[in-house]
Parts: C-alpha cells; sequence; structure tokens
C-alpha cells in the first residue's frame, strides 16, 4: 500500500540552508518564516478559529534530506554525531519517509499566510498538514527522553565591531532583528560536536541573503566576523 500527499503550502524562511538551522523548534525565537498556503486553503475559511491558537503543529516534507539507502540507525548531532541510536529513537532527517514535524509559534495571519516564529524549517520547506497545539494533551510535564533531556547548552556568540554594524544596516533592510536571529542560532553551536575547531578556521552560514561567517576562538565561543550579500542565485 502506498499513499501520496499533495502540499498545503511552502515555507519562506530565514534560513537559506540547512547549516546553523537548530535542530529543534523553540530554540531560535528569532528565527521567522511565513507559510504561503495553496488555494483552495488560503481561504479565511479554512483559517477560522486559528486566531484563537497560539501554536501549531507543522508536518512537512525533509525536502533537502539528504537521499541514498536509509539506515535503521543513525548517528544524531546531539550525541555528538559519532554515536549510532535507532532511526526511530531520533528526530534525524534521512529517514524512511521523509518527514518533519515542528510545534511553531503563530504570530498572525495575513492574506492566506501564516506569519511565524521560533521555527526549524529551511527556506522553501512543503507543508502536508497543519495542527493546533493542544496544550492539555501534547505536553507532558512527566515525559522522559534521557538521549535529550535538556535543551543543548549554549555557547557565547560575540561580534567583530563590522560585524555588528553589518548585522544592524542588514537588520534595518530585512525589517528583521538579525542579531538577535544569529545570537540565538549560533548559540546552538551548528558545528558538529565531535569537530575540535581551530581558531584559524572559518565557518559560514547563509540566512535569508546574507552570508554570516564565524570562527571560534575558543571552543565555546563564537565570534560572528562578518556578513555579506550572497551572489544572486544562477
Ligand atoms: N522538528 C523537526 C526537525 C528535526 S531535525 C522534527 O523533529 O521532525 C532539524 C533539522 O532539520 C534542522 O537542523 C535543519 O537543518 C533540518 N531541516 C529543516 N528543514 C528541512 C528541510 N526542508 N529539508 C531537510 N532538512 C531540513
Amino acid at each position: 500500500m502506498s499513499y501520496s500527499f499533495e502540499p498545503i503550502g511552502v515555507v519562506h524562511s530565514c534560513f537559506s540552508e540547512k547549516f546553523a538551522i537548530p535542530r529543534q523548534p523553540q530554540l531560535a525565537p528569532a528565527a521567522t518564516a511565513t507559510l504561503e498556503l495553496f488555494a483552495p486553503y488560503n481561504q479565511a475559511q479554512a483559517l477560522e478559529g486559528l486566531e484563537q491558537v497560539s501554536h501549531l503543529w507543522l508536518l512537512f516534507v525533509f525536502h533537502a534530506a539528504d537521499s541514498g539507502p536509509k539506515h535503521l540507525r543513525v548517528r544524531p548531532p546531539r550525541l555528538g554525531g559519532n554515536r549510532r541510536i535507532g532511526v526511530f529513537a531520533s528526530r534525524a532527517t534521512h529517514r524512511p519517509n521523509p518527514l518533519g514535524q515542528s510545534v511553531v509559534k503563530l504570530e498572525g495571519i495575513a492574506e492566506g499566510k501564516l506569519l511565524l516564529s521560533g521555527i526549524d524549517l529551511l527556506d522553501g520547506t512543503p507543508i502536508l498538514d497543519i495542527k493546533p497545539y493542544v496544550p492539555y494533551a501534547d505536553s507532558l510535564p512527566d515525559a522522559r527522553n534521557e538521549l535529550a533531556p535538556t535543551p543543548p547548552p549554549a555557547i557565547t556568540v560575540e561580534w567583530s565591531a563590522p560585524a555588528l554594524e553589518q548585522a544592524r544596516h542588514h537588520g534595518t533592510r530585512l525589517q528583521h532583528d538579525l542579531i538577535a536571529l544569529i545570537e540565538q542560532c549560533l548559540a546552538q553551536d551548528p558545528k558538529p560536536a565531535y569537530q575540535q575547531p581551530e581558531p584559524g578556521r572559518e565557518y559560514g552560514a547563509r540566512f535569508w541573503d546574507l552570508n554570516v561567517r564565524w570562527h571560534y576562538p575558543s571552543p565555546s565561543c563564537i565570534r560572528v566576523l562578518e556578513m555579506q550579500l550572497a551572489h544572486p542565485a544562477r
């Protein structure tokens, strides 16, 4: 038996590449997106009642997940990227069916679009379904997960003077708190946990149309070096 699904919408997000996206939603409240609904779901009728809901479950396709053979065990970044666990014990993107789920905050509704924050979704992510978060059923104070007992520890993020100035400039242009976004995402330490970062090695990731570059003056500290407009896509 097989099933097929049509997306009901697409996410336009601040994350133009996978690297440096937080590994779960809610870790970067300044990470925002617009969910564009496709007809007929962009009509007010389909959204009636949503103004009474603060958070949503998004069910989506990991459309940019690695293709290739599926494995029974995966190496989640949370465990340092070198220990394997069963695929069903992890939230890895490389899984039997490339389905993701995220709880996000609904900031507003405008013309068939949902304004979201606290997202962990790549730009262009196809959305299969939206459901309201139901606190009494979905929030379980007694739940246990010893593989991921607490949020990952945040590391320090510092700015070079030019990078801070560029972040202010581009933040105004993009009408977004770019400083908060970059701090919240880099504090998650995007590099694989098993990598010992040499201070001379530079890392980069793309947020909107900006290439943001940083390095690690010490293993527990990131310094943002600069951000430049990315070359227009070919
Ligand atoms: N909250 C989701 C995602 C967990 S994996 C779930 O539990 O199902 C989180 C990672 O998914 C992020 O770090 C990001 O790099 C990756 N990701 C986000 N959107 C993606 C997409 N459309 N395709 C492939 N990977 C994606």
